[in-house]
């Protein structure tokens, strides 16, 4: 069986990730999506477990000191990591996985795995952002202000992924994703696997 493949999504605090994320998620069921721990609180519409893992800083800096944390970052005042384990069981079934996950993380697995994917989704505007993360109404005023001066400089960084998504109108965005998912799935050089099998009693 081939090895599975690394999907690296990212865009700004806002940009709607997690919107366009559910509904690709939806599309496509053999997609698996990694949850992450968080040192962050948890805000009143997430779920522990399917959002992330909130953890206390203690917890998570063990399991980094335990090598249980495949790539982490810090984001404003929180951490925010990747368990390891279910991520390598996945891509050894051959599966693709999803990464949500910020610019550093990011930087980090095209590292350790060059053959990742990475996607950058983009508001249609740094004002548009704004309004998004103000109509949000989660997260305080200092929050909004921090999450926009990450923003800006993720903004720049987006020309280091493989591609750009820009989130005009949601069906559009979710298409885009998922073309760009299947295309690198059906890749010739990720294909040698299959080939070898179906060409074995030629
Ligand atoms: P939020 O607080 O809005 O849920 O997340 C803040 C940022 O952290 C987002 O850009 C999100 O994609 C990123 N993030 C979430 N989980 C991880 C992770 O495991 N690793 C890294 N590097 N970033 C993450």
């Amino acid at each position: 069986m081939s090895k599975g493949i690394l999907i690296v999504f990212s865009g700004p605090s806002g940009a709607g990730k997690d919107t366009i994320l559910y509904d690709v998620l939806e599309r496509d069921k053999t997609l698996q999506k990694s949850v992450s721990l968080t040192t962050r609180e948890k805000r009143e519409d997430e779920t522990e477990g399917v959002d992330y893992y909130f953890t206390s800083l203690k917890e998570f800096k063990d399991k980094l000191d335990n090598g249980e944390i495949l790539e982490y970052a810090q984001y404003g005042q929180n951490f925010y990591g990747t368990p390891k384990a279910p991520v390598d069981k996945w891509l050894n079934e051959g599966k693709t996985v999803i990464l949500k996950i910020e610019v550093q993380g990011a930087a980090n697995i095209k590292e350790l795995y060059p053959e990742s994917v990475s996607i950058f989704l983009l508001p249609p505007s740094i004002e548009e952002l704004e309004n998004r993360l103000r109509a949000r109404e989660t997260d305080s005023q200092e929050d909004i202000l921090r999450r926009m001066t990450i923003a800006e400089d993720e903004f720049r960084r987006s020309v280091n992924y493989d591609y750009i998504v820009i989130n005009n109108k949601v069906d559009e965005a979710v298409n885009d994703v998922l073309s760009i998912i299947r295309a690198e799935q059906l890749k010739s050089s990720r294909m040698k696997n299959y080939i070898s099998e179906v060409t074995k009693n030629v």
